[in-house]
């Protein structure tokens, strides 16, 4: 009998080790990984906005270097003139002189907004460069993160398993009815084996009077107050 109960308390205590690791399974944190799988998404949207923005921005600059290159065309056309010497109206020379000098001025300008436009492409372009740099760093540290999450689950499985096989072979030493006995008391109460421990049971920590330990050699033994089956060592 007491070899028994010694069984059932070690598959008692193996069950419970089960629990615990069950817990610690459910409670792997996989906070962080997902939080840089977050930051990934945000990232990657923020990379495809700025780059439309400069491909945008550089058919702009296109464009205005076509229209600029068509202004200064013009432009030459008309200071040829001017100077070719055919006007000699001083009054038309001066209006056309002007018209000119106008020109020229716009022509300045629009050169200067062009180049504005090229140095914020240039700028778009570091920051794609800048953020493309970011997200291959946490896209490597997601990856390490999942892997190292799948190490976990995997060892936990592992341990599971090998407690369940410990835990059959146990059970299948125990007699059926004290296996049966033994699941019933747990639905009720954890851990239903308690040791005697000076006199006490181990769970409740109440006196077990002497008359009853006696008896333990050769019937089942009950604390009478919690109600636990007792293994006297
Ligand atoms: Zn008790």
């Amino acid at each position: 009998m007491k070899e028994q109960l010694k069984l059932l308390y070690e598959l008692q205590a193996l069950e419970q080790k089960k629990m615990r690791l069950v817990n610690q399974k459910s409670n792997i944190d996989a906070g962080e990984v997902r939080h840089l799988w977050q930051e990934i998404c945000l990232i990657t949207q923020d990379v495809a906005t700025i780059r439309e923005k400069r491909e945008c921005l550089e058919k702009v600059c296109t464009r205005q270097q076509d229209d600029l290159a068509e202004i200064t065309k013009q432009c030459e056309a008309d200071e040829n003139k001017l100077y070719s010497g055919n006007i000699t109206k001083l009054k038309e020379l001066e209006e056309r002189k002007t018209k000119c000098e106008a020109k020229r001025r716009e022509i300045a300008g629009f050169e200067n907004e062009i180049l504005n436009n090229m140095e914020f492409c240039d700028k778009l372009l570091a920051d794609i460069n800048e953020q493309e740099e970011i997200l291959a760093k946490k896209r490597q540290e997601h990856g390490l993160g999942q892997q190292e999450l799948v190490k976990q689950l995997a060892h936990f499985e592992q341990q599971l398993s090998e407690l369940e096989t410990s835990c059959r072979s146990l059970e299948k030493q125990v007699d059926n009815k004290l296996l049966l006995r033994f699941r019933d008391l747990a639905r009720r109460l954890p851990n239903p084996v308690a040791k005697v421990e000076n006199n006490a049971c181990s769970a409740c920590r109440v006196s077990i009077p002497s008359s009853q330990l006696s008896r333990g050699g050769s019937e089942l033994l009950y604390c009478e107050h919690c109600g636990r089956l007792l293994l006297v060592d």
